[in-house]
Protein backbone atom coordinates (compact mmCIF):
# COMPACT_ATOMS: atom_id res chain seq x y z
CA UNK A 1 0.00 0.00 0.00
CA UNK A 2 1.13 3.38 -1.14
CA UNK A 3 1.95 5.65 1.75
CA UNK A 4 2.39 9.62 1.59
CA UNK A 5 2.74 12.67 3.12
CA UNK A 6 -1.31 13.63 4.11
CA UNK A 7 -0.73 18.11 3.31
CA UNK A 8 1.79 19.14 5.49
CA UNK A 9 0.66 17.26 8.51
CA UNK A 10 3.98 15.46 9.06
CA UNK A 11 2.05 12.18 8.75
CA UNK A 12 2.46 9.55 6.21
CA UNK A 13 -0.71 8.08 5.23
CA UNK A 14 -2.19 4.88 3.16
CA UNK A 15 -3.52 6.66 -0.07
CA UNK A 16 -6.37 4.07 -0.26
CA UNK A 17 -8.02 4.45 2.67
CA UNK A 18 -11.77 2.79 4.00
CA UNK A 19 -15.50 5.00 3.80
CA UNK A 20 -18.02 4.19 6.83
CA UNK A 21 -21.24 5.74 5.49
CA UNK A 22 -23.74 5.00 6.41
CA UNK A 23 -22.48 2.55 8.50
CA UNK A 24 -19.07 -0.09 8.11
CA UNK A 25 -18.92 -3.45 8.41
CA UNK A 26 -16.40 -3.95 11.80
CA UNK A 27 -14.90 -7.46 10.39
CA UNK A 28 -14.47 -6.22 6.64
CA UNK A 29 -12.54 -3.05 8.14
CA UNK A 30 -10.41 -4.96 10.29
CA UNK A 31 -9.62 -6.99 6.97
CA UNK A 32 -9.08 -3.74 5.49
CA UNK A 33 -6.63 -2.78 8.50
CA UNK A 34 -4.62 -6.03 8.04
CA UNK A 35 -3.81 -5.47 4.27
CA UNK A 36 -2.96 -1.57 4.98
CA UNK A 37 -6.15 0.48 4.55
CA UNK A 38 -5.25 2.16 7.77
CA UNK A 39 -6.59 5.68 6.98
CA UNK A 40 -10.15 5.79 7.96
CA UNK A 41 -12.94 8.11 7.59
CA UNK A 42 -16.06 8.54 9.70
CA UNK A 43 -18.64 11.42 10.62
CA UNK A 44 -20.84 12.39 13.73
CA UNK A 45 -23.59 12.04 10.68
CA UNK A 46 -23.22 8.35 9.77
CA UNK A 47 -25.74 6.25 11.35
CA UNK A 48 -26.26 9.08 14.07
CA UNK A 49 -23.05 8.15 15.37
CA UNK A 50 -23.24 4.45 14.79
CA UNK A 51 -20.94 4.17 12.02
CA UNK A 52 -18.09 5.64 14.67
CA UNK A 53 -19.04 2.95 17.09
CA UNK A 54 -18.65 0.53 14.66
CA UNK A 55 -15.39 1.87 13.73
CA UNK A 56 -14.46 2.21 17.43
CA UNK A 57 -15.13 -1.86 17.90
CA UNK A 58 -13.42 -2.44 14.49
CA UNK A 59 -10.43 -0.56 15.63
CA UNK A 60 -10.45 -1.43 19.23
CA UNK A 61 -7.36 -4.64 19.48
CA UNK A 62 -5.00 -2.41 16.66
CA UNK A 63 -2.10 0.25 18.14
CA UNK A 64 -3.75 3.50 17.89
CA UNK A 65 -0.76 5.29 16.15
CA UNK A 66 -0.80 2.51 13.52
CA UNK A 67 -4.20 4.11 12.49
CA UNK A 68 -5.17 7.18 10.86
CA UNK A 69 -8.68 8.02 11.81
CA UNK A 70 -10.66 10.71 10.76
CA UNK A 71 -14.08 12.13 12.12
CA UNK A 72 -16.36 15.22 10.87
CA UNK A 73 -18.49 18.14 12.68
CA UNK A 74 -21.51 18.62 11.33
CA UNK A 75 -22.59 22.45 10.36
CA UNK A 76 -24.90 22.58 12.35
CA UNK A 77 -22.30 21.62 15.73
CA UNK A 78 -19.71 23.86 14.07
CA UNK A 79 -19.63 26.89 17.02
CA UNK A 80 -16.42 27.26 19.16
CA UNK A 81 -18.45 25.48 21.96
CA UNK A 82 -20.01 23.19 20.08
CA UNK A 83 -16.99 21.58 18.29
CA UNK A 84 -15.21 21.24 21.18
CA UNK A 85 -18.91 19.15 22.90
CA UNK A 86 -19.00 17.27 19.15
CA UNK A 87 -15.27 16.14 19.24
CA UNK A 88 -15.39 14.71 22.92
CA UNK A 89 -19.06 12.58 21.75
CA UNK A 90 -17.03 11.14 18.65
CA UNK A 91 -13.64 10.15 20.65
CA UNK A 92 -16.08 8.69 23.11
CA UNK A 93 -18.14 6.62 20.68
CA UNK A 94 -14.41 5.27 18.58
CA UNK A 95 -12.99 4.52 22.08
CA UNK A 96 -9.81 6.28 21.41
CA UNK A 97 -8.61 9.98 22.91
CA UNK A 98 -7.60 12.04 19.53
CA UNK A 99 -8.39 12.00 16.01
CA UNK A 100 -5.70 12.06 13.43
CA UNK A 101 -7.51 14.95 11.49
CA UNK A 102 -10.69 16.30 12.31
CA UNK A 103 -13.25 18.11 9.25
CA UNK A 104 -15.73 20.42 9.02
CA UNK A 105 -17.89 18.31 7.06
CA UNK A 106 -19.51 21.19 4.56
CA UNK A 107 -19.46 24.95 4.94
CA UNK A 108 -23.04 25.76 7.09
CA UNK A 109 -24.92 28.80 9.00
CA UNK A 110 -21.76 29.45 11.42
CA UNK A 111 -19.17 31.95 10.61
CA UNK A 112 -16.23 30.03 9.24
CA UNK A 113 -13.52 31.91 11.37
CA UNK A 114 -15.69 30.75 14.80
CA UNK A 115 -14.90 26.82 13.97
CA UNK A 116 -11.65 27.10 12.49
CA UNK A 117 -10.67 28.60 15.95
CA UNK A 118 -12.50 25.91 17.90
CA UNK A 119 -10.95 23.39 15.51
CA UNK A 120 -7.41 25.09 16.69
CA UNK A 121 -8.67 24.89 20.21
CA UNK A 122 -8.37 20.70 19.68
CA UNK A 123 -5.42 20.81 18.07
CA UNK A 124 -3.99 22.35 21.64
CA UNK A 125 -5.83 20.44 23.30
CA UNK A 126 -4.28 17.58 22.01
CA UNK A 127 -7.81 16.29 21.19
CA UNK A 128 -7.10 16.42 16.95
CA UNK A 129 -3.82 16.26 15.86
CA UNK A 130 -5.00 18.18 12.26
CA UNK A 131 -7.66 19.40 11.04
CA UNK A 132 -9.34 20.56 7.72
CA UNK A 133 -12.89 20.84 5.59
CA UNK A 134 -14.84 18.83 3.49
CA UNK A 135 -17.00 20.21 -0.01
CA UNK A 136 -14.99 23.13 0.39
CA UNK A 137 -14.80 25.06 -2.68
CA UNK A 138 -11.61 27.47 -3.68
CA UNK A 139 -13.36 31.05 -2.10
CA UNK A 140 -14.65 28.67 1.19
CA UNK A 141 -11.26 27.88 1.63
CA UNK A 142 -9.37 30.91 1.44
CA UNK A 143 -11.70 32.39 3.76
CA UNK A 144 -10.71 29.35 6.29
CA UNK A 145 -7.51 29.38 5.66
CA UNK A 146 -7.20 33.44 6.53
CA UNK A 147 -9.15 32.51 9.56
CA UNK A 148 -6.59 30.18 10.77
CA UNK A 149 -3.85 31.65 13.50
CA UNK A 150 -2.01 28.91 14.17
CA UNK A 151 -2.93 25.65 12.40
CA UNK A 152 -3.12 25.03 8.32
CA UNK A 153 -5.92 23.37 6.63
CA UNK A 154 -4.25 19.74 6.12
CA UNK A 155 -7.25 18.42 3.69
CA UNK A 156 -10.30 19.05 1.83
CA UNK A 157 -12.49 16.21 1.23
CA UNK A 158 -15.01 16.28 -2.31
CA UNK A 159 -16.64 14.26 -4.13
CA UNK A 160 -13.95 13.51 -6.80
CA UNK A 161 -14.69 9.93 -9.29
CA UNK A 162 -14.33 9.44 -12.91
CA UNK A 163 -17.65 11.59 -13.14
CA UNK A 164 -17.06 14.49 -11.35
CA UNK A 165 -13.40 15.44 -11.96
CA UNK A 166 -13.87 19.21 -11.52
CA UNK A 167 -11.60 18.97 -8.12
CA UNK A 168 -8.91 18.50 -10.48
CA UNK A 169 -9.18 22.09 -12.02
CA UNK A 170 -10.17 23.90 -8.64
CA UNK A 171 -9.53 22.26 -5.60
CA UNK A 172 -6.51 20.37 -5.97
CA UNK A 173 -4.11 23.33 -7.55
CA UNK A 174 -6.14 25.10 -4.06
CA UNK A 175 -4.77 21.63 -2.43
CA UNK A 176 -1.07 21.48 -3.75
CA UNK A 177 -0.63 25.86 -3.41
CA UNK A 178 -1.28 25.49 0.54
CA UNK A 179 0.13 22.48 1.57
CA UNK A 180 -2.67 20.15 1.63
CA UNK A 181 -3.80 16.65 0.54
CA UNK A 182 -7.34 16.39 -1.99
CA UNK A 183 -9.28 13.45 -0.34
CA UNK A 184 -11.82 11.89 -3.14
CA UNK A 185 -14.97 10.29 -1.63
CA UNK A 186 -17.78 8.34 -3.45
CA UNK A 187 -14.46 7.54 -5.50
CA UNK A 188 -16.00 4.46 -7.23
CA UNK A 189 -18.75 6.34 -9.03
CA UNK A 190 -18.25 6.70 -12.62
CA UNK A 191 -20.86 7.19 -15.42
CA UNK A 192 -21.07 3.63 -17.61
CA UNK A 193 -20.16 4.21 -21.07
CA UNK A 194 -19.17 1.49 -22.87
CA UNK A 195 -15.94 2.75 -24.50
CA UNK A 196 -14.72 3.60 -20.92
CA UNK A 197 -15.81 -0.25 -19.33
CA UNK A 198 -13.94 -2.01 -21.74
CA UNK A 199 -11.13 0.18 -21.49
CA UNK A 200 -10.97 -0.47 -17.97
CA UNK A 201 -11.56 -4.40 -18.06
CA UNK A 202 -8.45 -4.00 -20.51
CA UNK A 203 -5.86 -2.46 -18.25
CA UNK A 204 -7.50 -4.19 -15.04
CA UNK A 205 -6.98 -7.41 -16.69
CA UNK A 206 -2.87 -5.99 -17.78
CA UNK A 207 -2.76 -5.71 -14.37
CA UNK A 208 -4.30 -8.58 -12.97
CA UNK A 209 -6.98 -6.02 -10.64
CA UNK A 210 -10.44 -4.98 -11.10
CA UNK A 211 -11.81 -1.79 -13.04
CA UNK A 212 -12.67 -0.35 -9.69
CA UNK A 213 -8.91 -0.41 -8.46
CA UNK A 214 -8.00 1.08 -11.97
CA UNK A 215 -10.83 3.69 -11.17
CA UNK A 216 -8.83 4.38 -7.72
CA UNK A 217 -5.14 4.66 -8.99
CA UNK A 218 -6.24 7.54 -11.42
CA UNK A 219 -7.85 9.28 -8.53
CA UNK A 220 -4.82 8.96 -6.22
CA UNK A 221 -2.06 9.47 -9.19
CA UNK A 222 -1.50 12.67 -8.02
CA UNK A 223 0.78 12.72 -4.85
CA UNK A 224 -1.20 14.74 -2.83
CA UNK A 225 -4.48 12.81 -3.61
CA UNK A 226 -5.96 10.37 -1.16
CA UNK A 227 -9.52 8.34 -2.24
CA UNK A 228 -11.67 6.50 0.67
CA UNK A 229 -13.69 3.40 -0.87
CA UNK A 230 -16.42 1.52 1.49
CA UNK A 231 -16.51 -1.63 0.73
CA UNK A 232 -18.61 -4.02 2.80
CA UNK A 233 -17.71 -7.38 1.35
CA UNK A 234 -14.11 -8.80 1.69
CA UNK A 235 -13.82 -9.12 -2.14
CA UNK A 236 -14.14 -5.22 -2.72
CA UNK A 237 -11.61 -4.46 0.39
CA UNK A 238 -9.09 -6.76 -1.51
CA UNK A 239 -9.86 -5.20 -4.59
CA UNK A 240 -8.99 -1.67 -3.01
CA UNK A 241 -6.14 -2.64 -1.28
CA UNK A 242 -4.76 -3.55 -4.49
CA UNK A 243 -5.12 -0.19 -6.16
CA UNK A 244 -2.77 0.81 -3.01
CA UNK A 245 0.31 -0.52 -5.04
CA UNK A 246 -0.91 -0.37 -8.75
CA UNK A 247 1.28 1.57 -10.77
CA UNK A 248 -0.84 3.18 -14.20
CA UNK A 249 1.53 3.69 -16.99
CA UNK A 250 1.32 7.43 -18.60
CA UNK A 251 -0.47 5.74 -21.80
CA UNK A 252 -3.03 3.65 -19.47
CA UNK A 253 -3.12 7.60 -17.60
CA UNK A 254 -3.78 9.00 -20.91
CA UNK A 255 -6.36 6.61 -21.88
CA UNK A 256 -8.43 6.84 -18.78
CA UNK A 257 -8.45 10.87 -18.88
CA UNK A 258 -9.31 10.57 -22.51
CA UNK A 259 -12.25 7.99 -21.96
CA UNK A 260 -13.46 10.13 -18.57
CA UNK A 261 -13.20 13.44 -19.70
CA UNK A 262 -13.41 16.53 -17.24
CA UNK A 263 -16.61 18.29 -17.91
CA UNK A 264 -16.34 22.34 -16.99
CA UNK A 265 -18.26 23.64 -13.83
CA UNK A 266 -20.81 25.41 -14.32
CA UNK A 267 -21.64 26.26 -10.23
CA UNK A 268 -20.44 25.29 -6.77
CA UNK A 269 -18.70 22.14 -6.25
CA UNK A 270 -20.78 19.20 -6.13
CA UNK A 271 -21.12 16.86 -2.89
CA UNK A 272 -23.20 13.65 -2.25
P1 LIG B 1 -18.00 4.60 -2.78
O1 LIG B 1 -16.97 4.25 -1.81
O2 LIG B 1 -17.57 5.23 -4.06
O3 LIG B 1 -18.89 3.35 -3.15
C1 LIG B 1 -19.35 2.45 -2.19
C2 LIG B 1 -20.07 1.33 -2.94
O4 LIG B 1 -19.15 0.69 -3.83
C3 LIG B 1 -20.62 0.25 -2.03
O5 LIG B 1 -21.84 -0.17 -2.60
C4 LIG B 1 -19.58 -0.86 -2.12
O6 LIG B 1 -20.16 -2.14 -1.97
C5 LIG B 1 -19.10 -0.71 -3.53
N1 LIG B 1 -17.70 -1.12 -3.69
C6 LIG B 1 -16.66 -0.91 -2.83
N2 LIG B 1 -15.53 -1.40 -3.34
C7 LIG B 1 -15.84 -1.96 -4.53
C8 LIG B 1 -15.09 -2.62 -5.53
N3 LIG B 1 -13.77 -2.81 -5.40
N4 LIG B 1 -15.75 -3.06 -6.64
C9 LIG B 1 -17.06 -2.85 -6.79
N5 LIG B 1 -17.84 -2.22 -5.89
C10 LIG B 1 -17.22 -1.77 -4.78
O7 LIG B 1 -19.08 5.59 -2.15
P2 LIG B 1 -19.33 6.28 -0.74
O8 LIG B 1 -19.54 5.29 0.34
O9 LIG B 1 -20.39 7.30 -1.00
O10 LIG B 1 -17.99 7.11 -0.47
C11 LIG B 1 -16.91 6.58 0.25
C12 LIG B 1 -16.78 7.24 1.60
O11 LIG B 1 -16.58 8.64 1.47
C13 LIG B 1 -18.03 7.15 2.49
O12 LIG B 1 -18.21 5.85 3.00
C14 LIG B 1 -17.73 8.22 3.48
O13 LIG B 1 -16.79 7.77 4.46
C15 LIG B 1 -17.11 9.29 2.60
N6 LIG B 1 -18.09 10.32 2.14
C16 LIG B 1 -17.89 11.61 2.51
C17 LIG B 1 -18.80 12.59 2.12
C18 LIG B 1 -18.58 14.01 2.56
O14 LIG B 1 -19.49 14.83 2.40
N7 LIG B 1 -17.43 14.33 3.07
C19 LIG B 1 -19.92 12.26 1.33
C20 LIG B 1 -20.08 10.93 0.94
C21 LIG B 1 -19.16 9.97 1.34
P3 LIG B 1 -20.06 -3.02 -0.61
O15 LIG B 1 -20.20 -2.04 0.55
O16 LIG B 1 -21.17 -3.99 -0.74
O17 LIG B 1 -18.72 -3.70 -0.59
Amino acid sequence: MKRRPFGTTGFDVAAIGQGTWPVPDRDALRHGIDLGMTHIDTAELYGDGRSEEIVGEAIAPYPRESLFVVSKVMPSNATRIGVARACERSLRRLGIDYLDCYLLHWRGAVALDETMHGLEDLVRDGKIRSLGVSNFDPWDLREAAAALEQERIACNQVLYNLGERTPEAYELPWARASGAALVAYTPLARPKNAGGEELLAEVAARHRVTPEAVALAFLVRDPIAFAIPKAASMRHVEANVAAGSLQLEDAELAAIDAAFPARARTGPLPMN
